[in-house]
C-alpha cells in the first residue's frame, strides 16, 4: 500500500494500463497517479535520501515495520517530475508492506515489461527506475533475516539509515541483458563467398589502368559491407539526435539504437552484462583507457605489468607511460623463434608480483594466435589480470570474455567491418567499478557541485561526451553482419585462403614469410623480398591493384626481433578468395621483374 494513496493492487493498475492501450493516455495516467504522491518534507529531501543514477531528483525514505507477525518495509518516495512520481507510485505498488524476502523475490522487470514500460520508457527514464528498484532491494537485503521484536502485542515503526548507492547490491535487473539481437548462423554452411562479396561496394572498383582492385589490407582497416553503409546513413536521414538527453522521439528512437548496439556487442563478445561494454574510439583508446584509469590507481612501485614483443604499439607504449608513472617494471614474455610466446618461459616472467598480462589475441604483423586460455590460467595462479587487446582477433575468430576470464578486451570496429571511429572497451563490472574514471566532463557524471563531482553508473561513467553516435550503432549492424554469416564458415573460409597463400608465396624465389606455421596463425602474412625494400615492393604491387601495406605495422620492437627494419603485410578478410591470392602472386613476380630480382 503507498501511505496516502487509495489502496490499488499490482493487478488493478496493470489492468488499468491494459484498458487505456496507448502509451499517450498511459502517460497521462501515470502523472495523475503522480500527483496523488503525497509530499516529502523539506527536511527529508536531503543528499542522504537521494537516489542517484535518476535524471530528476528522487528521495526514497524506508521505514521499517515490526510486529509480533515479523518485518515488513514500507517507503515514502517523491520525485521532483510529475512522470517520475507515477513511476514511483507503481514501484511503491510493487513493494510496500512486504518483508525483505518478498520484495527480494518480486519480479520488477517483468512488471514494467507488462506494463510496457520497458519499450515506451527512454533509456534514462528505464535506468532511473532501475536505480530506485535497486535502491529498494537493497534496503531489502540490508533488513533480510532480521528478527522482530520478541513481543507478544504492540508494533514499532522506525524509520531506517538509508543505504547509500555505493551500497547498493547488484540485482538481477542492473545491466539486464536485453533480448537476443544476434542472428545464429548456420555453422554447418559454408560461406557464400560471391554473395558475400557483392555487398561490399568498394571491392568493386577498377582503377584507371582497367586493373581490378584486390584489397589486401584489411588487418590494417576493413571494408564495409552494404548495411553497416546504410545502418550510418539511416540515422542521419531518419532520426539523428544527441543520444541520452532528449526525451523526443529522436532522442529516444538514437538512444535505443545505440543500446540495441550494445547489446548486440555484448552478445558477441559472450559479456554478461550491458554496463561492462563501453564505446571508445578504438582498441588504443581502449587500452590507454585501462593504463590511466586501472592502473595508474593500482599500479605500486615493484608491481610487474608482462608484455611481450609481438605487441602494437597501443600495447606497449601507454603501458611503458604508466609503468614510468606509477614506478612499475616492465616484463617481456620470451618469444620461440617462429614467434609464439613460449610458454616454457612462463616461469621466468610471471611471479606473485605481475599485476596484469597484456597479451595481443592476434599479432597484427605475425598472425600469431597466442593460446589464450592457457596463458590466462597461468596468469590467473599468480593472482594477476588478463588484458586482451582484440583488435586483430575479435573480426576473426569468437571471443568469450566471460567464459574465458578475459578481465578486460580492446577492439576496434574499423577492422571489424564498422565504421573508423568506434570501437569497444569490456571491463568485468567490478574492476570498472573500483577504477577512476578515465575522461571527465559530460554524461559521466551523477552530480555536479562546484566543489567536486560524482561519477554516473557504468557504462556513462566511462562515456564522457557525446559519442560518435551513428558509427557505434553501425558498429552493432557490423557485429549483427559477421554473427550472421557465423565465425565457423568465416575461420574455415579464412584459413583455406591462408593456407593456399601461404603455400603459393613460398614458391616466390626470395620471399621471406615471418613467423607460424598456418596452424598458428591468423589470416595474416608478413614477408620481405630479397634484394627489395618493402615500399617499393608495395607501390609496384599497387601498379596491378594489389593493397597491401608496408612498414613496422606500430610494431618496432618485434621489427627489431626479427632483424629487419619492415615488412610487407598482405592480411586477409572474410571476402578474400584463392583468386586474390593468385593475383597477388602474379603481382609478386611482376614486382620481381621490374626490380630485376632475378639477374
Ligand atoms: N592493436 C593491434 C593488434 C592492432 O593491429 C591495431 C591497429 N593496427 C591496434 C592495436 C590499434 O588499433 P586502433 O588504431 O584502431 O586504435
Amino acid at each position: 500500500m503507498v501511505p496516502g494513496l487509495k489502496d490499488m493492487t499490482i493487478e488493478e493498475l496493470t489492468e488499468e494500463f491494459d484498458f487505456l492501450g496507448l502509451w499517450e493516455d498511459q502517460c497521462r495516467y501515470l502523472i495523475e497517479l503522480g500527483e496523488e504522491l503525497p509530499p516529502l518534507d523539506d527536511s527529508e529531501m536531503i543528499e542522504q535520501n537521494r537516489v542517484h543514477g535518476c535524471q530528476s531528483q528522487v528521495w526514497f525514505i524506508p521505514e521499517v515495520h515490526e510486529d509480533a507477525t515479523g518485518t515488513t518495509i514500507g517507503f515514502r518516495a517523491k520525485s521532483d517530475a510529475r512522470i517520475v512520481d507515477g513511476l514511483i507510485v507503481v514501484l511503491l505498488t510493487l513493494a510496500n508492506g512486504k518483508t525483505p524476502e518478498q520484495i527480494l523475490e518480486t519480479d520488477f522487470a517483468g512488471t514494467f515489461e507488462r506494463l510496457g514500460l520497458e519499450s515506451q520508457l527512454v533509456p534514462q527514464r528505464r535506468n532511473g527506475l532501475y536505480s530506485m528498484v535497486e535502491r529498494i532491494r537493497a534496503i531489502a537485503k540490508a533488513n533480510e533475516g532480521r528478527q522482530s521484536p520478541d513481543r507478544t502485542t504492540g508494533s514499532e515503526t522506525t524509520e531506517v539509515e538509508n543505504t547509500s548507492d555505493n551500497d547498493v547490491v547488484p540485482s538481477e535487473t542492473s545491466g539486464a541483458q536485453g533480448k537476443p539481437t544476434l542472428p545464429v548462423a548456420d555453422d554447418a554452411k559454408s560461406l557464400d563467398i560471391e554473395l558475400v562479396r557483392s555487398q561490399f561496394p568498394a571491392l568493386h572498383h577498377t582503377l584507371d589502368s582497367g586493373v581490378r582492385v584486390t584489397f589486401l589490407d584489411s588487418a590494417s582497416s576493413a571494408q564495409k559491407p552494404q548495411c553497416v553503409i546504410d545502418k550510418e546513413r539511416e540515422v542521419y536521414e531518419q532520426y539523428y539526435a544527441n543520444a541520452y538527453r532528449g526525451v523526443y522521439r529522436y532522442g529516444d528512437r538514437i538512444s535505443r539504437e545505440l543500446e540495441h548496439s550494445r547489446e548486440s556487442i555484448r552478445q558477441f563478445i559472450g559479456a554478461e552484462s550491458t554496463d561492462e561494454v563501453i564505446f571508445t574510439p578504438g582498441t588504443t583508446v581502449g587500452i590507454n583507457l585501462v593504463a590511466n584509469a586501472w592502473g595508474r590507481k593500482f599500479l605500486k612501485q615493484g608491481d610487474e605489468i608482462v608484455l611481450n614483443e609481438l605487441e602494437h604499439h597501443a600495447n606497449i607504449v601507454p603501458w611503458q607511460w604508466v609503468a614510468e608513472q606509477t614506478g612499475a617494471v616492465i616484463r617481456y614474455w620470451p618469444l620461440t623463434d617462429d614467434g609464439q610466446l613460449d610458454l616454457d618461459a612462463s616461469a621466468e616472467v610471471l611471479s606473485e608480483k605481475t599485476r596484469l598480462v597484456a597479451i595481443t589475441g592476434m599479432s597484427n604483423v605475425l598472425g600469431t594466435v597466442p593460446p589464450l586460455s592457457e596463458i590466462i590460467a597461468k596468469a590467473k595462479a599468480v593472482g594477476s589480470l588478463v588484458l586482451v587487446d582484440g583488435a586483430q582477433s575479435v573480426p576473426h575468430m569468437p571471443t568469450r570474455v566471460a567464459k574465458d576470464g578475459i578481465d578486460f578486451l580492446a577492439f576496434s570496429g574499423h577492422k571489424l567491418y564498422g565504421p573508423s571511429g568506434i570501437g569497444g572497451l569490456y571491463g568485468r563490472r567490478e574492476l570498472l567499478e573500483a577504477m577512476d574514471p578515465f575522461l571527465c566532463g559530460g554524461h559521466m557524471i551523477d552530480q555536479v557541485t562546484m566543489n567536486g563531482f560524482t561519477v554516473a553508473h557504468l557504462p556513462a561513467k566511462f562515456e564522457a561526451g557525446t559519442l560518435p553516435i551513428a558509427q557505434a550503432i553501425a558498429l552493432g549492424r557490423a557485429v549483427e553482419f559477421v554473427a550472421e554469416l557465423g565465425f565457423c564458415p568465416v575461420h574455415s573460409h579464412e584459413q583455406s585462403v591462408l593456407r593456399y597463400a601461404w603455400e603459393q608465396m613460398r614458391q616466390v624465389p626470395g620471399l621471406q614469410i615471418y613467423g607460424p606455421d598456418t596452424a598458428h596463425r591468423g589470416a595474416i602474412i608478413s614477408f620481405t623480398l630479397d634484394g627489395a625494400a618493402a615500399q617499393d615492393v608495395a607501390q609496384l604491387l599497387d601498379i596491378k591493384g594489389v593493397f597491401v601495406r608496408h612498414g613496422h605495422h606500430c610494431t618496432m620492437p618485434l621489427h627489431e626481433h626479427l632483424g629487419v627494419p619492415a615488412t610487407i603485410r598482405a592480411s586477409f578478410g572474410l571476402y578474400n578468395t584463392k583468386h586474390d591470392v593468385d593475383v597477388l602472386i602474379d603481382a609478386l613476380h611482376f614486382v620481381r621483374q621490374e626490380l630485376k630480382l632475378d639477374s
